[in-house]
């Protein structure tokens, strides 16, 4: 039996009625660009976070980028940012002209070590942007005391965590704003591209609004120089409607993990570790294996798919090679034993049993 890394097929056609129906009341509206189905998926999603705000954003890299701006971060300014992420939270923080400085994770959870922020704080340090990687919130009442201590925004990367909680608060609403993506491969994903800001700041969420409509509050009047990033009226109709799966979906790949981790205990891999107060939503599964590239091969090789989230941290990106970057060991550490097991709502246990079994008898050879 194969078992893809992902099934972004599955979900789609099990709201295809709903999904064609959308489409035609959009093709059928005239209106493609900010109107009520953009309303309608920042009022709910908004009141999914717990926030006041959310503004649709054309992706999560864009949201990111917008929210540094409308917090005034720009060129001099230091960001804090995990070493162990996806690039986009570093080129967002680039392209405001400021500079994101790593700091190592934990080497349990894979997120921010609070304990190493302080170290990495400056008289420059505008803000914190921790991410809470592969689903799983980050440790934010330390993170936020160390912000509030120095006077630092917090920005959660939110875009793997849609439906998070720590100590039962949602992830968006545990700082002064947050960011995500709707990329169709997260937990809640459009069939294009997405994203959004969230905040109860009406002033951040205003600006965010004005910044993503070309710097416009008022049709042709151009008070900041803006960009042109929305979320589109079709996407967030699609996204309105898979948004009411969201909760049972996360749930499925919570089981799926719970069973993983009882089959794979013990068997030679390191699992993930989740600390009381999180409730991830296992946007990744992520193992580590010493010999990390020779298990991904066995696993192929029986037609299982895996992938590394992620292969090359961004301060060993060529794109970053021309800033001078300390070595940071926790995290290229990682880059060489994670593994990223296939986990989507759905996967039956049939398919978690192939690839339970596959590890097993890896180990066992
Ligand atoms: C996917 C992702 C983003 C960027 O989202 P896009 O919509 O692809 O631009 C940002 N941060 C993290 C942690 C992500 O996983």
């Amino acid at each position: 039996m194969k078992v893809p890394f992902l099934d972004l097929k599955t979900p789609h056609q099990e709201l295809e009625a709903d999904l064609e129906a959308a489409f035609k009341r959009v093709l059928n509206s005239g209106w493609y660009i900010l109107g009520k189905e953009v309303e309608t998926f920042e009022a709910e999603f908004a009141e999914y976070c717990s926030v006041a705000h959310c503004v649709g954003i054309g992706n999560g890299l864009d949201a990111i980028h917008l929210l540094l701006l409308a917090y005034g971060i720009g060129q001099g300014d230091e960001v804090i940012v995990p070493a162990n992420t996806f690039i986009a939270t570093w080129l967002a923080v680039t392209y405001c002209g400021a500079t994101p400085v790593p700091v190592e994770p934990d080497s349990a959870t894979y997120n921010i070590d609070p304990l190493a922020i302080e170290s990495a704080i400056t008289a420059r340090t505008a803000a914190i942007i921790p991410v809470h990687l592969y689903g799983q919130p980050a440790d934010m009442d330390a993170i936020n005391l160390i912000a509030q201590k120095h006077g630092l925004v917090v920005i959660e990367d939110a875009a793997q965590a849609q439906g998070a909680r720590y100590r039962g608060h949602s992830a968006c609403s545990l700082g002064n704003a947050a960011t995500t993506s709707f990329y169709p491969a997260k937990n809640l994903g459009a069939l294009g591209d997405g994203g959004a800001v969230l905040t109860n700041d009406n002033a951040v969420a205003d600006k965010v609004r004005q910044l993503r409509n070309y710097g416009s509050k008022v049709k042709y009047q151009h008070d900041l120089l803006g960009y042109n990033s929305r979320l589109d009226e079709l996407q967030a109709a699609f996204l309105t409607i898979k948004l009411r799966r969201l909760n049972a979906w996360n749930e499925r790949r919570a089981e799926i993990a719970d069973y993983y981790a009882d089959k794979l205990a013990g068997c030679g891999i390191k699992l993930p570790y989740v600390p009381l107060w999180a409730n991830p939503v296992w946007h990744l599964y992520v193992v580590q294996a010493e010999k990390r590239d020779e298990l991904q091969n066995f696993l192929h090789q029986r037609d299982i798919e895996t992938m590394i989230h992620y292969p090359v941290p961004p301060h060993m990106q060529e794109c970053y090679t021309s800033s001078t970057y300390q070595g940071l060991p926790v995290t290229e550490r990682l880059s060489r034993q994670i593994l990223s097991l296939p986990i989507y709502h759905s996967m039956t246990l049939s398919q978690a049993d192939v690839v339970i079994d596959a590890v097993r008898s890896y180990f066992q050879s």
